[in-house]
């Protein structure tokens, strides 16, 4: 007998946890069917340092969302307000305003709402100290745009998702790849999966994440090289739900030949690493500078927050020779680095009191390092108050390309070099969803039984990507796939 649900979501990651919840809050019977094993839970939600962009009111606001401040800091934290219309005008400048209005709206208006109510399915949230802010003068500074993330990172994230989903009564599936959508009469019905079985349900929700893990994807989508890049997150994001809702009739949309894509540690395995998960990015580049295998910079490694460049510089790095580069500090900018990503296990890194030991060790041609090393302390135009914590204005003069901000002459030993690579994080392009998440057919029509929420979402994200976003949008879209699909179901 066939089995049948209320609704059926596909992917549990962070937006399938949400679709799923929001479904079951609408009265919905909801399975929750996940292809990877157990022992894989998560997603690249899982991978992910937790991190959530959203608007708010200042500290007092994310003092009502977040955990009690350690007591060593409370009183001694400056956060001002990020109001919604800033993280919407941030998502419409990275995007070069290519960002879907309407959507870019909903994501931004909700996020604030949608914490709260994460928080009260049993997410846990706190300042992220360690990420996003500096101590300076005695004071914690948070800078950005980004302020909040999960207990425990994308680790505890799913961990908390997983418990909640329990006692919700939300029956999650492992082992259960989808291959299929049932569609009759031009509606979906369920779904079919990989041993033939087919599960019906009045609504089903796609979560199954983008193309990212399938080579072949990304070199035709992505272009020649793409299929080089090493892998972030999991490798289960083979863009099986992208193919399925395609074949089903879903509309195309945004940015098929752009992806989110970062500095990453070139000894990094193919595909993520379930121990150091998000520890093998390289984020502390604004406080040094990067050089190719021809010892040369290729960008401006100062020109705006980490948080609004990293996403796009994954893919600067492989268009360089043999799609490889070296971030390079000194022992002044080294303090600044995040321990986690820079000195913990498992990270390539070469040293040397000089920087002819370091082009040696790294195999580059020793003068052209000094050159480009010396000619950027050249350039460094006087004055200028170094300060991590805002866009400093501390910059070069005459220099191709300059760095914008934090620009400090590398002068003290010892030197450190790190290699990195272009890590993929996950594609842009996906299906077409309108205000409640309808999965939209070629025609601008909502496929009867067919929603989206996630990664495999296109329209939000062109080109770049403001940090954090990923999980917000996956939870305010997953929030309204779910009520939507639970209504339809009915
Ligand atoms: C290293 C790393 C760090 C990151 N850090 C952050 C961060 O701090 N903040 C942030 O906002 N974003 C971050 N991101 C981006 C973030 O991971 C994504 O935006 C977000 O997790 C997407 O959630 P999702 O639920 O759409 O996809 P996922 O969490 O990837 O879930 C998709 C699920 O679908 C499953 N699936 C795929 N195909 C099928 C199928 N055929 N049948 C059934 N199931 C299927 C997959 O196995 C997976 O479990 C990071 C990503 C990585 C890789």
């Amino acid at each position: 007998m066939t089995e049948k649900w209320d609704v059926i979501v596909v992917g549990a990651g962070n937006a399938g946890f949400s679709a799923a919840q929001s479904a079951r809050q609408g009265g919905a019977r909801v399975l929750l069917l996940e292809k990877a094993p157990r022992a894989w839970a998560g997603g690249n939600s899982y991978f992910t340092a937790g991190a959530m962009r959203t608007g708010h009111g200042g500290l007092d606001d994310l003092l009502t969302l977040v955990e009690p401040l350690p007591a060593d800091r409370a009183g001694r934290v400056d956060l001002g307000p990020y109001p919604a219309q800033d993280f919407l005008d941030d998502l419409v400048r990275v995007t070069r305003g290519r960002t879907d209005r309407e959507l870019a709206e909903l994501l931004t208006e909700e996020s604030r709402e949608t914490m709260t109510w994460l928080r009260e399915l049993g997410l846990r949230f706190e300042l992220m100290f360690h990420r996003q802010a500096y101590e300076v003068d005695g004071r914690y500074r948070f800078w950005g745009g980004l302020a909040v993330g999960v207990v425990g990172g994308g680790k505890g994230m799913i961990e908390q998702h997983l418990a909640a989903a329990e006692r919700a009564g939300i029956e999650v599936r492992f082992d259960s790849p989808v291959t299929d959508l049932i569609v009759d009469g031009g509606a979906v019905g369920g779904v079919v999966l990989a041993d033939g079985s087919r599960i019906e349900a009045g609504g089903t929700v796609l979560t199954s994440g983008g193309f990212e893990a399938n080579a072949q994807m990304r070199a035709a989508y992505l272009g020649p090289g793409w299929d080089l890049a090493l892998v972030r997150g999991t490798p289960h994001n083979t863009g099986d739900g992208l193919r399925m809702a395609l074949a089903a009739g879903a509309r195309p949309y945004g940015h098929w030949s752009g992806c989110h894509s970062v500095a990453w540690d070139s000894g990094a395995r193919p595909t993520g690493d379930r121990e150091l998960t998000n520890q093998l990015t390289r984020g502390g580049y604004p406080f040094g500078i990067v050089v190719n295998s021809e010892g040369r910079r290729f960008v401006d490694e100062g020109a705006d927050y980490r948080n609004y460049t990293y996403a796009k510089y994954g893919a600067e790095i492989l268009r360089q020779p043999g799609g490889i580069a070296y971030q390079i500090f000194d022992a002044r900018s080294a303090p600044l680095l995040r321990p986690e990503e820079y000195a913990s296990e498992g990270v390539t890194k070469v040293e040397s009191d000089t920087l002819e030991g370091l082009a040696k060790q790294l195999g580059l041609d020793e003068g052209r390092l000094v050159e480009t090393v010396g000619r950027f302390n050249a350039a460094i135009a006087p004055g200028g108050d170094f300060d991590p914590t805002v866009k400093d204005g501390c910059r070069t003069e005459g220099l191709t390309p300059p760095k914008s901000n934090w620009a400090r002459a590398l002068d003290t030993p010892p030197y450190a070099a790190f290699p990195v690579t272009c890590g993929v994080t996950f594609t842009f392009g996906g299906l077409h969803i309108d205000r409640e998440a309808r999965v939209l057919d070629t025609g601008g029509s909502p496929l009867p039984g067919l929603y989206a929420a996630g990664e495999l979402v296109g329209g939000l994200f062109w080109f770049n990507y403001p940090g954090g976003s990923g999980l917000t949008a996956g939870s305010v879209f997953g929030r309204r796939a779910g009520r939507s699909a639970a209504g339809g179901s009915r």
